[in-house]
């Protein structure tokens, strides 16, 4: 894999992210092979919205392969309150780092501050835009339950909004999926990533329907998505459609014994806490992944971009 920057899946061919998921894969089997790997190297952690799991995971990551964090903290805290601009913030840290991980609210941030490194940096989510690296942990998480070939897979909830399942869906163009897209007609997928994927497999793979029900039976994993309230413009807007998708112990009866539910969490009503005792119930284990999978990437890039390779 060979990539400056990781700012969309889009980047992402079938190889590179098969590359990702074996060596996330090596990792797990055994993390102390790399215990040491990135000593003294810093991962510099720019979130400009509220994240857990993905800011805490990198560092997780990247402290797991020996190396350290430098944290901007809260956008409260730093000069972005004075006026800083973006381009300048990253022009800055990137001279105490050696990569760069970038959350921020605006869709395209990260296209645009990577015009500004050299470094690697990685869209740890922009806006309504994409989430790259939820992507390969989501994968990882797939391949492990369900398989990534002769895949059905139904992505349900906020599809307008949800980052995680624009990267999703673009990264499985790449593999064997039947992708069933579910919502309110409000908050169907963007029309622009409906073209895109219709481009990318010929559209074979690409249904949308407002229910779960009759698709529900042939799916092998349902992702599941939070309405991403803080996304829209009007309060109104989001209160038409909350809490208009849920599963619970009644939903699965329709469903395949095998069926994987996964979620990027956090989840708000989406998913009744029943589930979580069930054996269809991945969350949690594709939350955990994150650091593999993120220690796998990191490795990758900094062995790329660095003087220690094998
Ligand atoms: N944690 C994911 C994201 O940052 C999903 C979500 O917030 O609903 O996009």
């Amino acid at each position: 894999m060979r990539h400056d920057h990781l700012i969309t899946s889009k980047q992402l061919s079938r190889a590179d992210i098969e590359t990702v998921l074996d060596r996330a894969a090596e990792i797990d089997d055994d993390p102390s092979a790399v215990a040491d790997r990135h000593a003294n190297r810093l991962l510099g952690l720019l979130f400009f919205e509220p994240s857990t799991r993905t800011k805490m995971s990198f560092e997780t990551a990247m402290k797991r392969l020996g190396g350290d964090v430098v944290d901007m903290g809260s956008v409260e805290s730093s000069s972005v309150k004075k006026g800083e601009t973006l381009a300048d913030t990253v022009r800055v840290i990137e001279g105490y780092t050696d990569a760069l991980v970038l959350r921020h609210p605006k869709q395209g941030a990260a296209t645009m501050a990577s015009e500004f490194v050299d470094v690697p940096l990685l869209n740890a989510g922009d806006g309504a835009g994409h989430h790259p690296t939820q992507t390969l942990l989501d994968l990882y998480t797939i391949r492990e339950n369900a398989g990534l070939d002769d895949l059905t897979i139904g992505i349900m909830g906020d599809l307008k909004y949800g980052r995680t399942v624009h990267s999703l869906a673009y990264a499985l163009t790449n593999f064997d999926a039947r992708q069933h897209f579910i919502s309110p007609e409000s908050l169907q997928l963007p029309r622009e990533v409906v073209y895109d994927l219709h481009q990318a497999d010929g559209g074979a793979g690409i249904r949308e329907h407002d229910s779960l029900e009759e698709v529900l039976p042939s799916l092998d994993v349902l992702y599941v998505t939070r309405i991403q309230r803080e996304r829209f413009p009007d309060e109104q807007e989001y209160q038409k459609v909350a809490g208009e998708y849920q599963i619970d112990m009644e939903t699965l009866e329709a469903a395949s014994d095998d069926l994987t539910i996964m979620h990027p969490l956090p989840r708000v009503d989406e998913i009744a806490p029943a589930i979580d005792e069930t054996e269809c119930a991945a969350y949690f284990e594709q939350a955990h992944n994150g650091v593999p999978v993120r220690m796998a990437l990191l490795d990758l890039l900094l062995r790329e971009g660095g003087d220690d390779d094998e």
